[in-house]
């Protein structure tokens, strides 16, 4: 007997100089980087809130504040490590994971397979469940400016028996 929990996450984050760009767990080549406490990873930060969500566990700022020293600078792979072990021991698993990263710059095509492969990697599944499309926002509002960039998650996870 199993039941399937949907979750859905969404994050944004500004665009600054001096910071590298990490999307997915994957260092971008790029003039600019995100802003954040941790390395401010937006695809991963959506991804946590999702499992969070399906699992009716909070936010990710309710289980990483960001005026916490322990978590400044950490990378997102890590925080997504952390979440993942607590929802496997609970008795979930990932059905599929559907995502969008809204950027006007760079190109995130290229750099596709790699964030499926990282992301694949700490979910314990094959990179075949996990989507990750990219749009521009045609010039409207931060990402259009390319003053910022977001990201939008559904997920499904499947909870055996004795969880949730
Ligand atoms: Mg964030």
């Amino acid at each position: 007997m199993h039941a399937v929990r949907i979750g859905q996450g969404w994050d944004r984050h500004r665009l600054v100089p001096g910071r590298k760009l990490v999307l997915g767990g994957v260092e971008i080549p790029f003039d600019k980087g995100l802003d954040g406490h941790s390395d401010a990873d937006v695809l991963i930060h959506a991804i946590i809130d999702a499992i969070l969500g399906a699992i009716g566990s909070g936010d990710i700022g309710s289980h990483f504040p960001d005026n916490d020293p322990a978590w400044k600078g950490v990378s997102s792979l890590d925080l997504l490590q952390r979440v993942w072990d607590g929802a496997r021991s609970a008795g979930y698993s990932l059905v599929n994971l559907d995502s969008t990263i809204i950027a006007e710059a760079p190109k995130i095509g290229p750099h596709r397979d790699a964030m499926r492969a990282a992301l694949a990697r700490v979910l314990g599944v094959e990179a075949a469940r996990i989507s990750i499309k990219a749009k521009t926002a045609e010039g409207c509002g931060p990402e259009g400016r390319g003053e910022a960039v977001a990201a939008e998650v559904v997920l499904l996870l499947s909870a055996h028996s004795g969880s949730g």
